[in-house]
């Protein structure tokens, strides 16, 4: 399992199969268990048919490490005409962009101008999420995340349970009052950074959960949004913030498209917050990879696909 998550995971980033591979029509197949549409209308039909479930949606644009200013506004302004469509049309959702597509490889002072523009768009009781990329991004990623939040209190970070620095990264926000979403973690780390074993990654996340879940009774955490899908552990979640007497619409999962449906729609059936995040856009490749390596019994559903008429 873990040979092949390496494979899958170094192959994410292969330029060649990327400009080759989203061409194969059984790819394209695969990849729509995952999102609804390349395009924007269809992330926002998906959200209206959850928004009847009671699950909120978050949007993603795919793409990433932009190399071009001009690109990087494009994506900007993209986002900007987002906001504006989930404002007419009022529907539940919110967004998640990632730096690296908003010009941080080009300045980091370029890349929080253009995420100063999106974040000022939203005046809702709505989050932007930072999405965290892989950890050389993750000093970066979170001294923009800090600027955002000293201006706006609805900025929100996603952080990896993976990395061994991430217990310090959530005491040193928690002061800040921040929005964390917390997750595995999706990219390929050394073990002198991130735990090796899944079952460490997933103890630590149950530790940081806490002192999430801790600190948003508290106060000093504004949401604490748990991005997985592992069922187990959202139970033991759960659990843990009956026990302490937090309110069922203060536990929050947010989920993949088209993975764990029945879960999610069950969170939602029970009074827990439940979201989706939405991904959509041409860019899906290494995204779409990085979806294999998690699950590599996905490799097989995309076999399937391979000999499906
Ligand atoms: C809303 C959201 C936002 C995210 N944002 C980021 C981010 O910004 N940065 C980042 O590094 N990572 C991000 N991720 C990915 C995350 O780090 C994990 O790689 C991913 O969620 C798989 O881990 P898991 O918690 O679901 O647990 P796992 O233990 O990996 O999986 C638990 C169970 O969920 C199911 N499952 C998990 N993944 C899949 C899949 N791909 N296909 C089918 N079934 C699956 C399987 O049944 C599996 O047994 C995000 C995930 C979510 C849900």
């Amino acid at each position: 399992m873990a040979l092949m998550r390496s494979i899958l995971l170094a192959a994410s980033q292969n330029n060649w199969l990327r400009e080759n591979a989203v061409n194969f029509p059984f790819v394209r197949r695969s990849v729509a268990r995952f999102m609804p549409g390349e395009s924007l209308d269809a992330a926002i039909e998906a959200a209206r048919a959850l928004e009847q479930k009671n699950i909120a949606a978050v949007f993603t644009n795919l793409g990433e490490n932009v190399k071009d200013r001009a690109e990087a506004s494009e994506v900007t302004r993209h986002y900007i005409e987002v906001l504006h469509r989930i404002h007419e049309t009022g529907l539940n959702a919110e967004i998640s962009v990632k730096l690296t597509q908003l010009g941080l490889d080009l300045s980091p002072d370029f890349c929080f101008e253009n995420l100063d523009k999106i974040i000022a768009l939203e005046q809702r009781a709505a989050i932007v999420w930072v999405d965290m990329e892989a950890s050389p991004y993750v000093d970066a990623t979170l001294d923009i995340y800090k600027r955002a939040l000293a201006k706006y209190p609805n900025a929100g970070i996603c952080l990896q349970a993976y990395l061994y620095r991430t217990q310090k990264d959530v005491e040193a926000l928690l002061p800040l009052r921040p929005s964390i979403r917390l997750v595995k973690g999706a990219y390929k780390e050394p073990p002198e950074i991130a735990f090796p074993r899944k079952l460490d990654v997933d103890e630590n996340y149950f530790t940081l959960a806490q002192a999430m879940m801790a600190g948003q009774a508290a106060g000093n955490c504004i949401r604490a949004a748990f991005g997985t899908h592992d069922v187990k552990l959202i139970r033991r979640l759960a659990d843990h913030a009956a026990r302490n007497g937090f309110p069922k619409n203060s536990f929050e999962v947010q989920m993949l498209y088209g993975i764990q449906r029945e879960e999610q729609e069950r969170l939602a059936r029970e009074g827990y917050r439940s979201a989706v995040l939405v991904a959509y856009g041409t860019y899906w490749y290494p995204w779409f990879v990085r979806r294999l390596a998690e699950r590599p019994a996905n490799l097989w559903f995309m076999a399937r696909n391979l000999f499906a008429s």
